[in-house]
């Protein structure tokens, strides 16, 4: 009897799991894995955090361990894939060889976004999305005095937070009027702010970046209202983009990412996708969203994997995320977007540890917890299962957090 193939494209976060869950739902047949990058699935959330600040090798960051894969019979082929050609569902690599398949999974994830501001090109300007982007940064590591962080999202502070613990003193620049801007409250930006600053970090904001100088390598970056800072390193951080390309040619239904349905179907019945390439509709938020988190590319993926295997598990998780800077966990649980109230528990001003929850209509729907684990549970339970919560009692450190509900 002939064996049907699985061919997932993407080697990271939504492929590791999906390839696994796949045998978990009885998937017998073959399983390839196709990846542009040389190496089997990794974490990518340690690329700004420990990895960037040399505390993680390359082996560290692996998923799995290599053996697993193969003790599962899934192969892993590099290249980048091309083209799908559904009719024929076979796959097109750019070397011009194929791939056959008899079910598809589309993880192909995202990529940095680029920004194009004479000098981008100068050597030492890096993005931070793989490791060989990490290995870049790195190859400065020693040498540079001054970087400069373009953007304050999450990924420009945990950089300037690991360049910073190396030695090199380190400016954000960010264009809004608060770092964190897309994600957080005012009052969180505040507070990321005064560490970064506590820290020796400097950060600006409000500032539009005019260019990047230098001859063959950075020298420095100029901004409008005639700031410039010196720099020989150069970190950008200004978001992804979807990499939906590949699903656009094919005639796959894309919106802001590859539209799936609950159980990460995309409009071809044979094909499905998973993880920050996809858009969904999240029933907890009542509204389409695409998602850039490991927890949502592995719950997806769980999804997927049983689709393809013919069974219904419908993905319906909570959107949750980390971010580590210096000695700070930020655990968040939740979409803040359309709170109307936000009610601190904790010492926000001076302090490194607080929840923020962010209400509306005084309902929970988000919290920001700083080195507070157990209000992110709680926070997380209580949005998951919509349950009430007095808003009084949040603000109340005198309350324990196991009392709250
Ligand atoms: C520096 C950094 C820090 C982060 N920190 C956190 C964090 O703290 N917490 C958190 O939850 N999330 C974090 N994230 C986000 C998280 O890493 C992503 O949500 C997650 O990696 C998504 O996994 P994915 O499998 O959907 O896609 P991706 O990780 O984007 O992987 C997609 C893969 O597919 C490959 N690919 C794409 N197209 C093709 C093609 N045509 N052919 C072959 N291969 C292809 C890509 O090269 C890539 O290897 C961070 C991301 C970065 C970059």
């Amino acid at each position: 009897m002939n064996k049907r193939t699985a061919v997932i494209i993407g080697t990271s976060h939504a492929a590791a799991q999906l390839t696994i869950s796949l045998r978990q739902e009885g998937w017998d047949g073959d399983i390839v894995m196709i990846g542009d990058e040389p190496f089997w699935p990794y974490h990518r959330p340690p690329l700004s955090k420990t990895f960037l600040s040399g505390d993680k090798s390359i082996n560290d960051l692996l998923i799995r361990p290599t053996a697993l894969y193969d003790k599962q019979n899934i192969q892993f082929r590099q290249g980048l894939v091309t083209a799908i050609d559904r009719n024929q569902k076979k796959l097109t690599l750019l070397d011009g060889s194929t791939q056959h398949y008899d079910k598809l999974a589309l993880c192909t994830g995202a990529r940095a976004r680029k920004i194009d501001i004479p000098g981008s090109q100068l050597s030492g300007v890096h993005y931070l999305r793989n490791i060989s982007d990490v290995q870049g940064i790195q190859a400065h590591i020693g040498t540079a005095k001054n970087a400069v962080i373009i953007g304050g999202g999450y990924i420009g502070l945990e950089t300037a937070a690991s360049l910073k613990k190396q030695g090199i003193s380190v400016v954000v620049l960010e264009v809004a009027d608060r770092i964190l801007q897309r994600v957080t409250a005012p009052e969180l930006s505040t507070f990321y702010s005064r560490i970064h600053t506590e820290e020796g970090v400097k950060i600006y904001t409000g500032v539009t970046i005019k260019a990047i100088v230098g001859t063959t390598c950075v020298e420095s970056v100029s901004c409008g209202q005639g700031m410039t800072f010196p720099a020989d390193l150069v970190v950008i951080g200004v978001g992804v983009i979807p990499n939906v390309e590949l699903a656009i040619a094919a005639d796959i239904e894309v919106d802001n990412g590859i539209i799936v349905d609950d159980y990460c179907r995309t409009n071809d019945p044979n094909i499905v996708a998973a993880g920050d390439c996809t858009n969904h509709f999240n029933a907890h938020y009542n509204r389409r969203i695409r998602l850039e988190s490991v927890p949502n590319a592995s719950e997806q993926a769980k999804s997927a994997a049983a689709m393809i295997c013919g069974i219904e598990k419908a993905y319906h998780s909570l959107p949750w995320f980390w971010s580590d800077q210096y000695d700070l966990r930020l655990q968040i649980a939740g979409l803040s977007h359309g709170y109307d109230h936000l009610i601190i528990r904790g010492n926000i001003q001076e302090g490194r540890s607080f929840a923020a929850f962010y209400l509306q209509k005084g309902h929970l729907i988000a919290a920001d917890c700083v080195n507070r684990p157990q209000e992110f549970m709680l926070s997380k339970r209580i949005i998951e299962k919509k349950l009430t919560i007095d808003p009084s009692l949040l603000a109340n450190e005198l309350m324990p957090v196991n009392l709250l509900l």
